[in-house]
C-alpha cells in the first residue's frame, strides 16, 4: 500500500506564517490521515509532506511556495475541473483524500475566504460514478473480536456497508478462519480495525491485497457513539433490536457509520435498513475454493475467464452487481433456487421476450447508486434528469411482463412493477431534457416550474435582448459599420471599435482596453444592462441552487420506492442474463434435491468448453450419493482431465445453487451447505507459509468444516512433501472423510496406492479419466470411467511439453531400472535406504517389536519397584 502523507511539519514562524497557511495548518490538522486539497481559485493546492507524496503519485511538479524564503512550503497542484481523475488516481493507490472547499465567492469578499473540508473520500467511501467500478460494491467493512477467547472460538462481528447503493448489513463469524473466508468473499474495499487490535488484523494484507485495512480510533466502536449514529440511520426501534440481539454486531456496524459521517462533514447520514445475516444462509464458500475454481477472477487477477465473466450478460449495473453477489452466495434454500430458476426458464423459452426484456433493461441507467448519492444529498442534475428517463422505460418494461404469454408468469416474475409514473411525472414537469452536471450552473428546470424564476429568466433574456438590440442602435448612431457589442468573462460586455474607425468614437464611449487592431469601450447605458442581467442570473442560479435542493429533499422520501424498483431490475436482469448463457451455450436446468445426490450427465466445465474451443469437449458423467457411492478416488495420467472434471462439478453445484442453468445434459444437485476444494500446490511465500503448509492448512480446515451436506473436492493431496508422509496423509484424510464426514468427495491422485483404499471401503469407488498409448504417443481420451489405474504417462506428457530428446530418453531408462523388482537408483544399485526403509504396506499388521514384546510380558502386580525401574533402563537402552 502507498505511504500515508505525514501531518506536515509547520516551520517556524516565518515569511511562510500568513493568514492563509495559518488556515490551511488548521484544517490539515484535522486531516492528518488524507492529502489535502486546498482550492485556491481553479486550483486545488496541495503543501508540505502531502505535496511531496501527490507530485510522485500524480506524476506532478513539484514546486514550492514563497521560493526565496529560508524556509520555502513544498507545493503542487491540479486544476480543480480535472479533479476527479487525479483523486481516483489517489485513492487508487491507497491514499484518502479530504476535499477543502472555498466557501465564500472570493470577489465578494475582503481578506481570507472562509475554507472547509467538505468531503473525505477513502477507498471504501466513494459516491462519484467515475471513480466506481459500476459491476462492483464498493464496501466499507468494520470488524470487532469479542475481547477473551482467541483463535477457533473467538467471536468476530462484521458489518459493512456500500455507501454508492446504501446496502447495510452485518453478520458473527466464529474463529478466525471463517473471518478471513467471509471478508474474501464479501471483498470489502477498506476494512476498519480498531486503532489497538491493528496487528492482530495486519495478517489480512496478505489475503486480501485489493483491500486497504484502515486503523481508526478505537472511539469509534463506542458503544453509546454507535447507539447514536444508527439511530439517525436506521432509526431507534432497529437499533435497540440490533443492540439487544448482538453488542458487539451493534458496535461494528455503529463504526461503519461513524467513519462514513467523518468523511460527509457537511452532510447529514442517509437513512435505509440494516440486514443481519448469518454465513450459513448461503453455500458457505471458502476462500480458497473462491480462488481455486477461479468464481469472479482468474489466478492472475483478470475478470476474464472467471465464471462471473462467463455469465455476465447482464444489462444494467445494478444486474451486474447482483449477479457478482449470486455467484460468491449460492443459496442453500431449495424453494428459493426454485423461484430463480423459474424466471429464468421464462426467459430461456421465449427467445422473443427475453431480446424485448434486454433491450427496456438496457435503457435503464444505475438507479441505485443514484438512490443512494440523492440519500446523502450528492446527486447532480444530471443524475436526476438519468433517473427520470430510467423511470420512464418502467412502464414499456411492466407492460411487457404482463403480456408474458406463459403460465403463472405475473408470479414468476414478481408480480406487478411500480410503474413509478407519478415521479417520472413530477420529474418531467420540473426538469430541462438534459440537466447540467453543477448545481450551481443555470438552467436546470423547465419554463413553467417556478414563478419566481420563470421571472428571473425573462429579466435576463430580455436584458441580453436589448444590450444585443443596442449594437444596431448604436451602429446608427455612431455611423460605424463595422460596430460590434460582445462578451468575455473577463471584461463582461464592450463595445469593439476597429482602429480605422476610433476617430468616430463619440464622447460618451469610456475606454475599457486596447488591442492591435482596436479598442473596446463601454457605455453608462451598457454598464447599467450588463448589471441587470449579471444581478438577475446570480438570482437565477441561487434560485435553481435552492429548488434543486428542495427537489432532492422530496426524491428522499422516495428512496426506498427507488431501491425496490432497482432491486426488481437487477433480479430480472439476472434472470434473463442467465437465460441468454443457457441458450448460447446450450446448458440444462437442474433440479434440486435433498437426498444427498448429486447425480449430472454429460457435464462440461463451463470455461474450458468455450476458451479452449479448438478441440470439441467431451463430456463426463459424475454421480456421488452420500448414501452409495460417495468417495470417488480418481487416478489417471498427467493431463488426463482429472481436475477438469472435479471443478465442473463443483462448478456445476454452484451454478445450480445460485439458481442458473447447468452445462450440462441433465443435473441433479444435492442442497450442499459448504463447498471445498484443495486443488494444486500453490506457494504463498507472500502468506509466509511453505507450499506443504498451505497445503495442510487447507486440508485441516476441510476436515474441521464439512459436514455430511457438504462437497468435498481434493486434488493431489499430501503432493508436497515425502512419497511415505504424502500418502499416509492422503490416505488417511480419505479415509476420515469417508468413514467420519461421511461427505461427498471427489479425489484425485497420483498415488495409485489408493486404488486400495475405494477398494475396501464400502462407500468408495474408483474411477480413472482414460488414456491411450500407441507407441509413444499418448492420447488423451478425457472420459471418467470406472476402476483405478496404476499407468501416469508422466514420461509422454513430458515428452509433449517439449523435454529434450536426450532427457526424455533417460528417463524412460531410469524408470525401467526402477520398475525392477528390487528398487535401484540409476546407477543400478540399491540404495542404502531403500534396503532399511520397510515395505509400504498399509493394510498388513505390524509384527511386534522385541520392546514390545517384553512390556507385554510384565506382570504389574509382582515386579517390584526396584526391577521395574531397571527394566525401564534396558528398554530405553534397546530403543536408542
Ligand atoms: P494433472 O494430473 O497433470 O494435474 P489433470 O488430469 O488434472 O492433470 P486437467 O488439468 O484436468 O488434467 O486437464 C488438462 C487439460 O486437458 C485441460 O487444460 C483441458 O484443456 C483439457 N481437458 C480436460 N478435460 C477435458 C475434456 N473433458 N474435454 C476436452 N478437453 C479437456
Amino acid at each position: 500500500m502507498a505511504m500515508r502523507p505525514q501531518k506536515p511539519q509547520r516551520p517556524a514562524k516565518s515569511a511562510n506564517d500568513t493568514p492563509m497557511m495559518r488556515q490551511y495548518m488548521s484544517i490539515k490538522d484535522q486531516y492528518p490521515e488524507a492529502v489535502v486539497m486546498y482550492r485556491m481559485g481553479d486550483f486545488y493546492e496541495m503543501f508540505f509532506e502531502d505535496a511531496i507524496v501527490a507530485a510522485e503519485a500524480l506524476d506532478l511538479t513539484l514546486t514550492s511556495r514563497n521560493k526565496n524564503a529560508p524556509d520555502p512550503i513544498p507545493m503542487c497542484g491540479i486544476p480543480h475541473h480535472a479533479s476527479v481523475g487525479y483523486v481516483s488516481r489517489l485513492i487508487e493507490q491507497g491514499f484518502k483524500v479530504a476535499i477543502c472547499e472555498q466557501m465564500e465567492d472570493p470577489s465578494k469578499v475582503k481578506g481570507l475566504v472562509k475554507r472547509e473540508v467538505v468531503r473525505v473520500i477513502t477507498p471504501g467511501v466513494i459516491l462519484d460514478e467515475e471513480n466506481l467500478d459500476s459491476k462492483t460494491n464498493n464496501y466499507l467493512a468494520a470488524v470487532l473480536p469479542l475481547t477473551d477467547d482467541d483463535g477457533d472460538n473467538r467471536l468476530y462481528a462484521l458489518s459493512c456497508m456500500d455507501a454508492s447503493t446504501n446496502e447495510f448489513k452485518g453478520t458473527e463469524v466464529l474463529g478466525s478462519g471463517a473471518l478471513t473466508g467471509e471478508i474474501f468473499r464479501l471483498e470489502p474495499r477498506e476494512l476498519l480495525v480498531a486503532e489497538s487490535l491493528e496487528a492482530e488484523f495486519a495478517k489480512l494484507k496478505t489475503v486480501l491485497p485489493s483491500c486497504f485495512i484502515s486503523a481508526i480510533e478505537d472511539s469509534h466502536f463506542d458503544a453509546v457513539k454507535a447507539v447514536e449514529n444508527l439511530t439517525e440511520v436506521i432509526g431507534e426501534t432497529d437499533t435497540a433490536e440490533l443492540f439487544a440481539e448482538s453488542a458487539l454486531l451493534g458496535r461494528a456496524a455503529g463504526a461503519v457509520i461513524s467513519y462514513i459521517r467523518a468523511t460527509r462533514p457537511k452532510d447529514g447520514l442517509p437513512r435505509t435498513k440494516f440486514t443481519r445475516y448469518s454465513i450459513t444462509d448461503h453455500m458457505v464458500i471458502d476462500e480458497a475454493t473462491k480462488s481455486h475454481l477461479e468464481l469472479v477472477q482468474t489466478g492472475d487477477g483478470q475478470k476474464k475467464g472467471s465464471l462471473l465473466w462467463l455469465l455476465d450478460e447482464t444489462q444494467t449495473p445494478m444486474g451486474a452487481r447482483m449477479l457478482r453477489q449470486w455467484i460468491n452466495y449460492p443459496l442453500f434454500d431449495t424453494v428459493a433456487i426454485r423461484r430463480r430458476l423459474a424466471r429464468v426458464e421464462l426467459f430461456f423459452d421465449d427467445a422473443t421476450f427475453r431480446g424485448d426484456t434486454a433491450t427496456f433493461l438496457d435503457s435503464i441507467a444505475d438507479i441505485e447508486r443514484i438512490a443512494a448519492r440523492i440519500g446523502m444529498n450528492a446527486a447532480s442534475p444530471r443524475d436526476i434528469g438519468v433517473l427520470r428517463n430510467s423511470l420512464l422505460a418502467l412502464p414499456d418494461l411492466d407492460d411487457l411482463l404482463t403480456s408474458c404469454p406463459a403460465p403463472d408468469s405475473a408470479d414468476v416474475l414478481g408480480g406487478a412493477l411500480d410503474r413509478a409514473e407519478d415521479l417520472s411525472a413530477a420529474l418531467v414537469a420540473a426538469l430541462v431534457d438534459e440537466p447540467p452536471v453543477s448545481r450551481s450552473d443555470a438552467g436546470i428546470f423547465k419554463p413553467g416550474y417556478n414563478t419566481a424564476l420563470d421571472d428571473l429568466v425573462e429579466t435576463v433574456s430580455s436584458a441580453k435582448d436589448f444590450i444585443a438590440s443596442l449594437e444596431a442602435r448604436e451602429r446608427q448612431r455612431t455611423g460605424i459599420g463595422s460596430l460590434k457589442v460582445s462578451y468575455n468573462k473577463v471584461f463582461g460586455y464592450f463595445i469593439l471599435i476597429t482602429k480605422s474607425n476610433l476617430k468616430n468614437v463619440p464622447q460618451d464611449y469610456i475606454r475599457k482596453q486596447t488591442l492591435v487592431n482596436g479598442e473596446r469601450f463601454i457605455t453608462p447605458e451598457l454598464e447599467e444592462w450588463e448589471a441587470k442581467v449579471l444581478t438577475a442570473d446570480d438570482k437565477r442560479k441561487s434560485l435553481e441552487k435552492e429548488l434543486f435542493e428542495e427537489l432532492i429533499a422530496n426524491l428522499q422520501q422516495h428512496i426506498p420506492r427507488i431501491l425496490a424498483i432497482s432491486a426488481r431490475i437487477a433480479a430480472l436482469d439476472c434472470a434473463a442474463a442467465l437465460a441468454t448463457v443457457a441458450r448460447k451455450y446450450n446448458y440444462a436446468m437442474p433440479r434440486i434435491n435433498d437426498k444427498g445426490i448429486i447425480d449430472i450427465q454429460d457435464g462440461r466445465h463451463p470455461l474450458v468448453e468455450t476458451m479452449f474451443s479448438t478441440v470439441p469437449f467431451v463430456p463426463n458423467d459424475v454421480r456421488l450419493d452420500v448414501d452409495g457411492e460417495r468417495l470417488m478416488v480418481i487416478t489417471g495420467p498427467n493431463m488426463a482431465g482429472k481436475s477438469t472434471v472435479m471443478r465442473q462439478v463443483a462448478l456445476i453445484t454452484i451454478m445450480a445453487q445460485m439458481g442458473s442453468y447447468v452445462p450440462a445434459e441433465a443435473a441433479d444437485i444435492s442442497l450442499t451447505d459448504r463447498l471445498f476444494t484443495r486443488v494444486g500446490a500453490s506457494d504463498n511465500i507472500a502468506k509466509g507459509a511453505s507450499t506443504f503448509m498451505v497445503e495442510m492448512n487447507e486440508t485441516s480446515t476441510i476436515l474441521r468444516s464439512a459436514t455430511r451436506d457438504s462437497l468435498v473436492i481434493l486434488d493431489e493431496v499430501g503432493r508436497g512433501t515425502s512419497t511415505f508422509d504424502g500418502l499416509s496423509i492422503a490416505w488417511s484424510v480419505g479415509e476420515y472423510l469417508h468413514d467420519a464426514v461421511k461427505c461427498k468427495t471427489m479425489f484425485a491422485t497420483h498415488y495409485h496406492e489408493l486404488v486400495e483404499l475405494a477398494n475396501i471401503k464400502p462407500h468408495a469407488a474408483n474411477y480413472h479419466v482414460a488414456a491411450r498409448e500407441y507407441g509413444e504417443e499418448v492420447v488423451f481420451l478425457r472420459k471418467l470411467v470406472a476402476g483405478g489405474t496404476s499407468h501416469s504417462f508422466g514420461i509422454q506428457v513430458a515428452k509433449m511439453a517439449g523435454l529434450p530428446e536426450l532427457v526424455v530418453q533417460r528417463a524412460r531408462d531410469i524408470l525401467t531400472s526402477l520398475e525392477q523388482e528390487e528398487p535401484k537408483t540409476p546407477t543400478g544399485k540399491v540404495p542404502q535406504k531403500a534396503k532399511q526403509a520397510p515395505q509400504l504396506d498399509l493394510f498388513a499388521r505390524p509384527k511386534p517389536s522385541e520392546v514390545e514384546r517384553i512390556i507385554k510380558e510384565i506382570d504389574i502386580n509382582r515386579i517390584t519397584p526396584l526391577d521395574a525401574l531397571s527394566l525401564l533402563t534396558r528398554l530405553k537402552d534397546m530403543i536408542s
